[in-house]
């Protein structure tokens, strides 16, 4: 029976070195949830304490109303599968998938009638007495998930387990996973450091920096909608403006440094009357107009769908510190595109834009 999982102000120290000062999340039952974040932010760590491999120094983690703090990890009837395959060379594909059942005493009729689906489920069948040589990364890794899966754990923990893939094999393999996951529908924590493949695979992400949760939401909603500086630059590329943020009697504007105004409808929550601000825009959320900003087209790539201007703008507008400035042009809908050391004057699309405060 699969089983939401709880995490309350959860503490992981290693020694002296505080990894998780406090966390908190809920990962309800059956969901896809993604950590997601930089390497060395502690996603591994809270796998592997949710898993049952690493001690808990505060705070306590619940499968469903169970407190499972003091369970050690062979009695939390979990299901794992890893970035190296971890299967066993020397079995046979179907030989690898029985092994954790048959330390289960299921009697042959059940177990066959179990492997078989699985098998299916994860579409390997015709692979099934191969030994793991003969078999491709991907292949390798249907394997480790039938492997895992065949149990019928009550969680699933996915560490990084694409990250071995080539680029087109690692594509193809999440929609594996992710069809497979709706199928048996079992609660799965999956980590990755890679934003574009959290967005495919996941119902939720929890984006994490330092051991600190930073937002949680579903991909849509944090692409869109990103809750500080650090998830709208993380995930995909947001351009950084300096801004003043003013209400005023007719409604609430926001400006660029060069006096370019927007007036922004019930989207901001404002906090001060006049404030320093940081507007985020997204490379495509720009359109060309002749009122707006100013920039100088730096380099230009050819996308196929889209066309990616790096931009210079005038120093005084923009975050430094930014490794790129982007104006993504979607050349379906454009009538001309431009070249390196053009000027072209953008508008951000208001409703799409962030603001966040500027401390
Ligand atoms: P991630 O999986 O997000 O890359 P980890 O959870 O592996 O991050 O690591 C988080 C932090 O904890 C890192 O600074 C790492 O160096 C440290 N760390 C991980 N495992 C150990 C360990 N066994 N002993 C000491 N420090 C560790
Ligand atoms: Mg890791």
């Amino acid at each position: 029976m699969s089983v939401s999982i709880s995490a309350q102000e959860v503490v992981k120290k290693y020694g002296e070195v505080t990894v998780i000062p406090n966390l908190s999340v809920e990962i309800k039952n059956g969901e896809f949830f993604t950590l997601l974040g930089p390497s060395g932010c502690g996603k591994t760590t809270l796998l592997r304490m949710i898993a049952g491999f690493n001690s808990i120094e505060g705070g306590e983690i619940k499968f469903g109303e169970q407190v499972i703090n003091n369970i050690p990890a062979h009695k939390r009837n979990i299901g794992m599968v890893f970035q190296n395959y971890a299967i066993f060379p020397h079995l046979t594909v179907r030989q690898n998938v029985e092994y954790g059942l048959k330390l289960r005493k299921l009697n042959k009729e059940e177990m066959k009638k179990k492997i078989d689906h699985i098998l299916k489920v994860v579409k390997i069948e015709e692979y099934q007495d191969r030994l793991p040589e003969r078999l491709s990364g991907g292949q390798q890794q249907r394997v480790a998930l039938a492997r895992a899966i065949v149990i019928h754990p009550s969680v699933l923990l996915m560490d990084e387990p694409l990250s071995n893939l080539d680029a087109k094999l690692r594509v193809e393999m999440r929609g594996a996973i992710r069809d497979v996951q709706k199928e048996v529908g079992i609660t799965t924590v999956y980590v990755t450091h890679d934003q574009e493949e959290a967005l495919a695979v996941s119902d939720r992400i929890a984006v994490m920096k330092e051991g600190i949760i930073q937002q949680v939401g579903a991909p849509y909603k944090i692409y869109t909608r990103p809750a500080n500086i650090f998830v709208a630059t993380f995930i995909g590329h947001s351009n950084l403006f300096k801004g003043i943020l003013t209400t005023t009697p007719e409604g609430t504007f926001v400006k660029f440094r060069n006096g370019y105004e927007i007036q922004m409808d019930t989207l901001v929550e404002v906090t001060r009357d006049k404030a320093n601000v940081i507007i985020a825009v997204r490379p495509e959320e720009f359109s060309i107009s002749d009122k707006g900003i100013n920039a100088i087209i730096k380099s230009k790539t050819f996308l196929g769908k889209y066309v990616n201007y790096e931009l210079t703008f005038d120093e005084d507008m923009i975050v430094p510190g930014q490794p790129s400035i982007e104006y993504s042009q979607d050349i379906g809908h454009a009538e001309r595109t431009y070249e390196v050391g053009d000027t072209i004057t953008l508008v951000p699309n208001k409703s799409k834009i962030n603001i966040f405060t500027d401390d």
